[in-house]
């Protein structure tokens, strides 16, 4: 039985005014029946993993570099994160393969150092709208996957997030059955992949919102949701955690 995950990406969004929403979550959530994961920018990782201390949420980063430490000017390492306090840390998200020009190379090194750090590497994949007009969806996350995934990646710690790029922050969702199709291709591919595959939890993500997230949370093989916009505000965000 998969353990359902609820996890928020800030992005490149929160003050430290809205650590608040840490404590509203606690409260609503003292004893969820899924886990609950914020991560929010570096610069508050640490102040939410104390205001998360004792409560059901983790905290987790939105990128990490591939070394462990070195000279590397406004990069922040997996060991960092841990001793920030966070326990997860996302990673190959669309925008930064889009706008860092990241590889599946490159985030598959990102995902070793998570897990040499002892982090929770949530990998994100995910087809451009061109890419499913041209009936390559499959082909393309199936890519994703095994040149992003180590040989290090377990279910203990490893998640893999579908986010489809024309659904990122555009209120657009594909529908269940398409859904269902790539979470099927995941799921049948990490089985191949990796030993236990089949106890990896697979997020969807892509315009989450409490309106649809009962809906999307009910179709085979989506054990959760990576959540954008949705989690900026802790209604919401409770909301989605309640529908899981
Ligand atoms: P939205 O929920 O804002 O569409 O963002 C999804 C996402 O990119 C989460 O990582």
């Amino acid at each position: 039985m998969r353990r359902k995950l609820a996890a928020g990406n800030w992005k490149m969004h929160g003050l430290a005014a809205d650590l608040d929403q840490v404590d509203a979550l606690s409260v609503a959530h003292p004893a969820p029946e899924c886990d609950i994961l914020i991560c929010p920018p570096a610069t508050l990782i640490a102040r939410m993993a104390e205001r998360a201390a004792g409560s059901a949420i983790h905290v987790g980063g939105q990128d990490c570099h591939h070394a462990d430490a070195g000279a590397h000017t406004g990069e922040i390492s997996a060991p960092m994160l841990a001793d920030a306090g966070a326990t997860h840390v996302i990673l190959g998200h669309s925008e930064r393969r889009a706008d860092h020009g990241e590889s599946d190379a490159l985030v598959r090194a990102k995902a070793e150092a998570a897990h040499r750090a002892g982090l929770t590497a949530i990998i994100c994949v995910g087809e451009t709208e061109t890419e499913r007009d041209d009936g390559r969806t499959l082909d393309v996350i199936g890519t994703q996957l095994s040149g992003s995934l180590p040989a290090t990646a377990r279910a203990q710690n490893t998640v893999i997030a579908y986010e489809p790029v024309w659904a990122i922050g555009t209120g657009r969702t594909p529908s269940a059955e398409q859904i269902a199709e790539v979470h099927a291709h995941l799921r049948a591919r990490l089985v191949e992949l990796i030993p236990g595959g089949d106890d990896v939890r697979l997020l969807y993500g892509g315009s989450v919102k409490p309106s649809n997230a009962a809906q999307i949370f009910a179709i085979p093989n989506v054990d959760g949701a990576l959540v954008g916009g949705a989690s900026l505000k802790a209604a919401d965000f409770s909301a989605i955690i309640t529908a899981l």
